[in-house]
């Protein structure tokens, strides 16, 4: 697909934050001809390499940069159409792409390649590749003014129409549209309240319920990460989940991902504990074979995981004209999802789409923006909120021996028992599942695919008829046990 042609009318555009979405937003409004600054607070170099980037590059402001991280396909997506040469870029520095041939179960016998196989990709890169790369492009962009060490104080405004930024320097930018993209903890609620509006922006929080604790290595001179095997690269204990994450330049990550709240598991973050256990988890083993790689970071652990939506129209009307809000500012959803970046690739196109429609129609950009949302990003903010209300529920009755709650025991069970080995045997199902989980296509469209309920169904049926799942590692208290001699507290 070509770049889209120049709008007619550019725009000077301001941009809070130089994380995943300020940059993706950045970069395709710049490409369309409008004129943008990014105003990004920490304040520091762009290491000269890759890998410079992972050892040492302070970015205080996106605390969980150093946090397994995958590019959904639906980022590819983003990425193919609007920006190739990002793609180009990341493949020059050694990220991997996982494409259907690579992904498709090994035991899968019928390998045929099917119309629409060119979208199913995955790349693979430590978070701080993609970010310096993005970063490097973004920066040399013709259109992108980029400034560093510059913290956002809030707007300038006219009533509920913002008209520009007010900076921590004591200084005002104006600008014909804000753009709001500074992460998880942006105060833009306070912003947005601070105008004073009649309506206000709505909020609503769930907790993902884990923690997530990472750990990186790199591969020994030599040696090969594993093609996805038969069991796959992670699992699900009930009590803890864990998987393989591929990075580039030779490095990978494995993660776990602990209920919120279970203390004694946070004994993983010590690393004796943590890899005596990792070698109990055994879709894993060809991840933690001895002599494959040395770890290069310690356990880094993130807590306070959310899903959280924010609403910015409200009963058809913009709680403020001139911002719009993206990224994980307005959506987040459970890390472990890993949709993020591909929310922050989606609002940036959406709003690539809104300026061409509505040019300066402020109140028109901004119900675009919401409809954008509500369409392409909130029903896979409802799903995550689902899975995870649901695991918690089964984690809590399980830790305190009562009946699971039936809804979502049944709701297991049909993933467990039938989704799952449906797509080990039917390529349909398998590209079906991807696209969904890969936000190619609503998540509710899965369930609602005749072939994939058929076939889902009869693996259900055929549960008793299979052998027994295979255990994938130790029961907790196995596990707490080995963590705790293996820690020597
Ligand atoms: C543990 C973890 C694992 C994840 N794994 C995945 C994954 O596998 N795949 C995936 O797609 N997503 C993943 N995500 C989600 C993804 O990282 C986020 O969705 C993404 O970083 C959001 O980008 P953002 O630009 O909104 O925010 P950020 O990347 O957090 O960037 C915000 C930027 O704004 C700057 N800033 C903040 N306030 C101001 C201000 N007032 N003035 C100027 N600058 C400011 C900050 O310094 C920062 O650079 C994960 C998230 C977590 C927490």
């Amino acid at each position: 697909m070509s770049a889209p042609a120049p709008v007619d009318d550019p725009q000077r555009i301001a941009v809070v934050g130089g994380g995943m979405a300020g940059m993706l937003a950045a970069l395709l409004l710049a490409r369309d001809g409008h004129e943008v600054t990014v105003f990004e607070r920490d304040d520091t170099d762009l290491p000269a390499t890759a890998d410079e980037a992972f050892d040492g590059w302070n970015r205080r402001g996106a605390p969980h940069a150093r946090q397994s991280h995958a590019l959904l396909a639906r980022l590819r997506r983003t990425l193919h159409e609007r920006a190739p040469d990002v793609l180009a870029m990341l493949a020059e520095q050694g990220a991997t792409e996982l494409t259907i041939e690579r992904i498709l179960p090994p035991e899968m016998d019928d390998r045929t390649p099917r119309d629409g196989d060119d979208e199913l990709v995955i790349w693979c890169c430590r978070r701080l590749t993609i970010e310096w790369v993005l970063r490097t492009v973004v920066t040399a962009e013709p259109g992108v003014t980029w400034r560093r060490g510059v913290a956002v104080d809030g707007f300038v405004a006219d009533g509920t129409d913002v008209r520009g930024l007010r900076l921590d320097d004591g200084s005002e930018f104006t600008a014909d549209l804000v753009v709001v993209g500074g992460g998880r903890n942006s105060p833009v609620m306070d912003w947005i309240a601070a105008l004073g509006g009649d309506v206000q922006p709505t909020e609503e929080q769930s907790e993902a319920g884990i923690v997530y604790l990472s750990r990186f290595y790199r591969l020994r001179e030599g040696r090969d990460l594993p093609v996805l095997t038969e069991k796959g690269a992670g699992g699900d204990l009930g009590y803890l989940a864990f998987a393989g994450f591929y990075g580039d330049n030779g490095t990978f990550s494995i993660t776990l991902g602990i209920p919120t709240g279970d203390r004694e598991l946070m004994t993983l973050r010590d690393t004796d504990a943590w890899e005596a256990v990792v070698r109990t988890l055994t879709p894993l083993g060809p991840w933690t074979e001895d002599g494959l790689a040395d770890p290069i970071t310690d356990v880094e652990a993130m807590a306070r995981l959310t899903n959280r939506i924010r609403r910015f129209v409200i009963d058809g009307t913009p709680v403020a004209t001139g911002v719009v809000v993206i990224g994980d500012a307005a959506i987040t959803t459970n890390p472990w999802y890993g949709k993020g970046c591909s929310q922050a690739g989606i609002a940036a196109e959406a709003l690539s789409t809104a300026l061409r429609e509505h040019g300066r129609d402020r109140t028109a950009v901004a119900l675009a923006m919401d409809a954008a949302m509500r369409r392409d990003i909130e029903p896979h903010y409802v799903s995550s909120c689902i899975q995870d209300a649901d695991r918690t529920k089964l984690h809590v009755a399980d830790r305190a021996g009562t009946e699971p709650d039936p809804a979502a025991s049944a709701g297991r069970d049909f993933i467990l028992h039938g989704l799952l080995p449906a797509t080990r045997t039917d390529p349909d199902v398998f590209r079906k599942f991807f696209r969904s989980f890969n936000m190619l296509d609503r998540p509710d469209a899965l369930f609602a695919d005749p072939v994939v309920l058929q076939q889902a169904g009869a693996a259900l049926a055929a549960k008793d008829d299979r052998p027994p799942l295979p255990r994938l590692g130790p029961t907790r208290d196995e596990l707490l046990a080995l963590a705790t001699t293996a820690s020597g507290r």
